[in-house]
């Protein structure tokens, strides 16, 4: 955070009470998304709000192509709304997995797969073993979200820009959203923090830690030659390694596999460059990551053109309407989930949602100190360590989908969401369809 030199005090101001709902879930990216369908489908009232015009977060406004990390071996972890996003996606035309059969480490289904991204990057070995994983459009996204929160008779209010919590006696009762139509009450008997960077909890006085982790200004190109792209890493290794190595060197910071297939043919997304030393909730920061990112970009993309098969005509699609922040700041919950958690795949009892291979108990959804506020997705309780192992879109859902089950099982049981009845929770998320991750697989360890 900056320095603060000088503070002025505000007039006190008073916001339009514009909406009452039984649950108001704020942040539409996948979690969010997730728990506002997720409740209700439960049959309780329920607002969604967003800052910005779509639904998606990361998974659309940071062009974040690849739902991965779903998958412990051949066993598909995560279900539920998240698979049903990706059925959806799939009957548009806008969502490509591999089949079942060429799900394995053999050298010919890695030339046909890798570059859509389905890999296992957790394997410490080449070639990655080809898994469950989808790559998908970003547009797709937005349109099957509006479709999913209509059927459930979401309330959504896009354009609301999350400002302040209300708390009264530490429950949290409602939030203030910023709009063009000036400041706006929203009340909930049960409130979801889904916004990424703990906006609410942070407002609502709840114990976090200040995370971080590396920034990415994602980019899309087309008028990509991606059979000759691959043809050339795949049959001149030695040349390709030469430019690809040449390639990340302007970038200075990229995954190995710096762009992927998409739905779209001729169109490539770039999980790149990533940068170091920006705070993702500085407004200062992000600018000049902006500007950062867009240098590395057009030098890069100057350089494929001279140099890369299969580039020669490309140009720039768009650069992510969102900045790639993966971490900032953390809940401190009822449990902080920790490295060795996730490493060592530890099993929960009251494990509400899976990643990979790795469990999340509700525990680490649930603030300390403040009632009637859960948190779900990339900035649940975990430390630094573990919240980069395990913040995928997926497991972000899973916890969305539970969130939003229990907020909706707190109300029609008379409890608050602290003391609600997990084992019910687990059930309720099989029943739409997810897997809670109760019963601990062969490979956990169980606590
Ligand atoms: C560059 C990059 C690459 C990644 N690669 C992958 C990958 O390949 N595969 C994968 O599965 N995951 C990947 N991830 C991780 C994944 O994208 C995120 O962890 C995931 O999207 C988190 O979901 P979320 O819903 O918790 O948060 P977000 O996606 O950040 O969604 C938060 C939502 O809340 C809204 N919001 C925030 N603040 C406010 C506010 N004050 N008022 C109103 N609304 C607000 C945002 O606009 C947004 O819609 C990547 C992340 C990044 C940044």
């Amino acid at each position: 955070m900056n320095d603060v030199v000088e503070r002025i005090a505000e007039e006190p101001s008073e916001a339009r009470v514009v909406h009452r709902a039984d649950v108001a879930v704020v942040g539409g990216g996948p979690a969010g998304f997730a728990a506002a369908v997720a409740a209700a489908r439960r049959g309780v009232k329920v607002a969604l709000l967003e800052r910005y015009p779509y639904l998606g977060g990361l998974a659309s406004g940071g062009m974040v192509l690849v739902l991965d990390d779903m998958c412990n071996g051949p066993e598909v972890t995560v279900r539920g709304i998240c698979q049903e996003m990706i059925d959806r996606l799939a009957k548009h035309g806008l969502a490509v997995y591999p089949p079942e059969e060429e799900r394995t480490n053999d050298p010919a289904a890695y030339r046909k797969w890798s570059r859509w991204g389905v890999f296992d990057f957790n394997t410490h070995y080449k070639p990655h073993p080809i898994c469950y994983a989808a790559a998908f459009d970003p547009d797709g996204w937005k349109r099957v979200s509006n479709d999913m929160v209509r059927e459930a008779g979401v309330h959504l209010r896009l354009h609301s820009w999350f400002s302040r919590a209300i708390v009264r006696n530490n429950r949290v009762v409602g939030v203030v959203c910023e709009s063009k139509g000036g400041r706006e009450a929203i009340m909930g008997d049960v409130v979801i923090d889904a916004t990424g960077d703990l906006d609410v909890a942070a407002s609502a006085g709840a114990p976090h830690i200040a995370g971080a982790y590396i920034v990415t200004t994602v980019f899309r190109l087309g008028g990509v030659d991606t059979d000759e792209a691959e043809r050339f890493q795949f049959e001149e290794p030695e040349a390709f390694a030469k430019v690809d190595r040449q390639a990340k060197r302007i970038m200075a910071g990229s995954w190995d596999y710096w762009w992927l297939k998409t739905p779209l043919p001729g169109i490539v997304w770039c999980n790149c460059p990533h940068m170091i030393g920006f705070d993702g909730i500085n407004v200062e920061d992000l600018t000049r990551a902006d500007f950062e990112g867009r240098d590395r970009i057009y030098a890069l993309l100057d350089f494929v053109r001279a140099q890369m098969p299969g580039f020669a005509k490309a140009y720039v699609v768009d650069v992510a309407p969102q900045t790639g922040i993966r971490q900032t700041r953390l809940l401190e919950g009822e449990y902080v989930v920790t490295k060795e958690d996730v490493a060592n795949r530890v099993h929960f009892k009251d494990s509400v949602a899976r990643g990979r291979d790795y469990y999340t108990p509700y525990r680490a959804m649930v603030p300390r100190d403040i009632d009637q506020l859960l948190v779900a997705g990339r900035h649940y309780s975990a430390t630094s360590a573990a919240q980069k192992m395990s913040r995928e879109i997926p497991p972000c859902m899973a916890m969305g989908q539970a969130a939003g089950i229990a907020a909706a099982l707190a109300l029609d049981s008379g409890v608050d969401v602290r003391h609600v009845d997990v084992a019910t929770v687990q059930r309720l998320v099989r029943d739409q369809g997810g897997d809670p991750g109760d019963v601990p697989a062969a490979n956990a360890t169980v606590a």
